[in-house]
């Protein structure tokens, strides 16, 4: 029998109800759970009063050696930093990237050393956030995060069931351990969490995930689509993935170029940091979606005849006349800017690697955002500070990126 160990799960959205539900679902784990939006606390409170989560794994599946159908009590649902966070051991972060900030501030003041904090995901920058608002007491903790979400998921009903429509095989993460010595194993702490699947795994280094992120693959796309859009509502919604045309496929490249090269200049300087795992989007691809995929000619073909993405369009708004315009203020661009594409951008700016794709596709996004984040090349504009890049956290060099600590 391991260790009882304390789960905090920050977060009452689709990812949060699988995870307080998995973690509920294990003897050897206590589950909380903070909620500080809204009146979600109460109203999850109250449900619980008379009824239990159900969870169900639509898939069938076998993979997560989960039962497809169960149901969980949760005991402990607050908005109260104070009473969720004090003798928690693991911090599960599964909200937004724009809400990680609030959530940090909200419980910093009862974190205890030794306590590992999670973003799940974390997404780019993650790291530099919580450096940022916990101080030192980040130096006592043991810092992770995750590329994505483990499952593709949505609440059926708020606070009852919620749907698991997919679980990933494998998904990677960084973990920083600075001088915290926890009783517990953090990996260990984490996959007990999630169960069997998907199977996590430790990236050489933080700067690693950042440069093989997926959040680089949303704006070029839309800045190859709408970059030269005439403003007038279009009839269908757009394929996103399976309609990509050469010139997306040409901006996707070359951002993905750019990590590559940024990879592999940050290894000349610093032969230390192993970055192996940073691959070019098209082998990454061929790696992670071979069974989906038709054609793997090129990052054109992988793209337009991957079957994971059959049906997936473009974020769109629905106009009075039935007809659609592209929604610039959706996710793709809200988040997968200032926690993506700028961040990237952040460490090939140190790296000393030009980056004329990602200059390109930012300044654009930033329009469609109202925010100034890139003058010609360099990340100095005024709202820098809304981005997680790690300029904004005064990391300018090529030490202090790779010594966070
Ligand atoms: P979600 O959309 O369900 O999150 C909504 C929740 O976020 C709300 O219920 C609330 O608790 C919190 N929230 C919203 N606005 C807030 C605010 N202003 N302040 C504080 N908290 C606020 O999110 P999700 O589906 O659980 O996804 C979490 C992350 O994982 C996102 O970044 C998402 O892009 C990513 N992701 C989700 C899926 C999925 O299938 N759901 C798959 C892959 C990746």
């Amino acid at each position: 029998m391991t260790k009882k160990i304390t789960v905090l799960v920050c977060g009452g959205g689709n990812g949060a109800h699988v995870t307080a539900g998995l973690a509920a679902s294990r003897d050897d784990i206590e589950t909380r759970v903070l909620t500080t939006f809204a009146d979600e606390a109460e109203r999850w409170t109250n449900i619980m009063k008379e009824n239990d989560l159900r969870i169900t794994v639509d898939e069938g599946d076998i993979k997560s050696g989960e039962s497809v159908d169960f149901k969980v009590k949760l005991n402990c649902i607050t908005k109260d930093p104070s009473k969720a966070v004090p003798g928690a051991d693991v911090i599960i972060f599964t909200v937004p990237a724009f809400a990680h900030q609030s959530y940090l501030e909200a419980i910093e003041p009862y974190i205890q050393p030794n306590t590992t904090i999670v973003g799940m995901p974390g997404q780019p920058g993650f790291e530099f956030q919580v450096f940022d608002v916990l101080k030192d007491k980040a130096k006592q903790c043991v810092i992770m995060s995750f590329e994505s979400l483990p499952w593709a998921c949505r609440i059926a009903e708020f606070g009852k069931f919620v749907q698991i429509l997919m679980v990933k095989v494998n998904l990677m993460g960084c973990l920083i351990r600075g001088q915290s010595k926890p009783s517990y194993d953090p990996m260990e702490a984490v996959q007990r969490v999630m169960g069997k699947a998907p199977i996590l795994t430790q990236a050489n280094n933080y700067i690693e995930p950042i440069l093989a992120t997926k959040s680089i693959i949303h704006p070029p796309i839309m800045y190859g689509k709408w970059k030269d859009w005439d403003g007038k509502p279009i009839e269908e919604k757009p394929l996103f993935y399976q309609g990509l045309d050469e010139e997306q496929a040409r901006y996707l490249g070359g951002i993905s170029d750019e990590l590559v090269a940024t990879a592999k200049a940050i290894a000349a300087q610093k032969p230390e940091v192993d970055l192996s795992g940073v691959l070019h989007l098209y082998d990454w691809y061929l790696r992670d979606h071979k069974p989906y995929i038709k054609d793997t000619t090129s990052l054109l073909t992988v793209l337009q005849t991957d079957t994971a993405y059959d049906g997936l369009v473009h974020p769109m708004k629905e106009t009075e006349d039935g007809k659609f315009v592209p929604d610039f203020r959706y996710r793709y661009l809200t988040e997968d800017v200032p926690n993506g594409l700028v961040v990237t951008k952040g460490l090939a700016q140190i790296a000393g690697v030009p980056t004329p794709y990602h200059d390109e596709v930012i300044a654009w996004c930033q329009k469609q955002l109202g925010k100034e984040i890139i003058v010609g090349d360099e990340l100095k504009g005024k709202d820098i500070g809304s981005t997680r890049c790690p300029q904004r956290y005064g990391i300018n060099t090529m030490d202090a990126l790779v010594n966070i600590m």
